[in-house]
């Protein structure tokens, strides 16, 4: 029987342990390594900050994947040894015969200078969950939404924000009282989609009164104003922020990152450098072969990424060739 470990439990790491015990069944043992108990869905952290969810709603546990027959470990994972095929976590040693590494990124707030202390986390459950507190007892003011910089996941998400949280004040009746602001460091809304995206998400702000600021730089945070480069100062009564994401740093430590600390891989078939090791969703460096730039690190993206290694580890694990390539789908 040959061993698959997914390290990450999260979107990436659940479609990919499923997709590969079904193909794989009995032949293969699938294990997933994730430091939390549970999944949290992030894709609806929107809806919470609005009331339209509860926590409840977006939380599952791991272990529900034991039915299936999948191995569920509560571990951190603290090194990976290449070439000894092994994994290190707080709890002991690892083999694999193959490796799949869907850790996800993590938030750095403390980076921006007054991000802890003046503005709440958007992309945070706990902070999701004050920002429901505080938008409920907001009468009036400004809000400013910021993004602290590039690349951040899910490109839509502050945009679906900002015209959730116009929806919640129209609700309320006190729309006019409030001015919404959105800052980004993109040259545009969705710059990596069709021109024709950005300019209907410029339309849409603008017909619900929506300020958008575009190639922003965020230099530091202060009570009550979002500090940009050339001093700009744009005042506000209510911080809601992207915190700057860093891959862990079992991953920034090791031989696969890049300089920006993303897991090179092919972005045909998710390898990286080193055989039987794949790397998929938010931690992986899929780039774009025109622009360069990264593809847009989104759960659709993870999910579509983990179907193709998933199939591709059951067919080498039988003696066959991969059939599978990644085309950079996504939704
Ligand atoms: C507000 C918001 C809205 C979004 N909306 C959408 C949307 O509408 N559509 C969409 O496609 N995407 C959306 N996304 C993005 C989506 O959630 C992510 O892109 C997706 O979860 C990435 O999947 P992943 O498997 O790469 O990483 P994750 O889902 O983040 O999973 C990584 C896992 O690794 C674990 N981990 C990390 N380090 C360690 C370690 N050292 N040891 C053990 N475990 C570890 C973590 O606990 C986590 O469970 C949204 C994200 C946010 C925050």
């Amino acid at each position: 029987m040959k061993n698959t470990l997914i390290l990450g439990g999260g979107i990436g790491g659940i479609v990919a342990s499923n997709i590969l015990k079904k193909a794989a069944g009995n032949d293969m043992q699938v294990t997933v390594v994730d430091r939390e108990d549970d999944h949290r869905f992030a894709a609806s952290y929107p809806l919470l900050m609005t009331g339209q969810r509860k926590p409840e709603d977006v939380i599952r546990k791991l272990v529900r994947l034991e039915k299936k027959n999948i191995h569920i470990l509560k571990q951190e994972v603290k090194r990976i040894d290449l070439l000894k095929k092994q994994v290190s976590s707080d709890q002991g040693d690892l083999a694999y015969d193959y490796l799949i590494i869907a850790l996800g990124v993590e938030y750095h707030p403390e980076s921006v200078p007054g991000f802890e202390q003046y503005a709440l986390n958007a992309y945070d459950l706990n902070g999701v969950m004050n920002i429901y507190e505080r938008l409920n007892n907001f009468p009036s003011g400004q809000i400013v939404f910021f993004i602290s910089s590039l690349p951040y996941k899910c490109p839509p998400a502050p945009y679906e924000s900002m015209f959730l949280l116009d929806q919640f004040f129209q609700k309320k009746g006190i729309r006019h009282k409030i001015k919404l602001t959105l800052v980004t460091p993109d040259i545009s809304p969705e710059p990596l989609a069709k021109p024709q995206v950005g300019q209907s998400v410029r339309k849409m702000l603008a017909d619900r009164g929506i300020e958008l600021i575009t190639e922003a730089k965020v230099l530091r945070v202060e009570e009550k104003a979002l500090i940009l480069d050339h001093d700009t100062r744009i005042p506000a009564d209510l911080l809601l922020g992207i915190a700057p994401h860093w891959t862990p740093e079992v991953i920034r430590k090791s031989e696969m990152a890049d300089k920006s600390g993303f897991v090179r891989v092919d972005p045909d078939t998710l390898e990286t450098d080193y055989p039987a090791v794949y790397a998929i969703g938010d931690a992986a460096a899929v780039r774009l072969p025109v622009i360069g730039a990264y593809a847009p690190k989104a759960g659709v993206y993870a999910h579509y990424q983990a179907d193709i290694v998933a199939r591709n580890i059951s067919l080498l694990s039988k003696g066959e060739k991969q059939t599978h390539y990644y085309k950079g789908k996504g939704t």
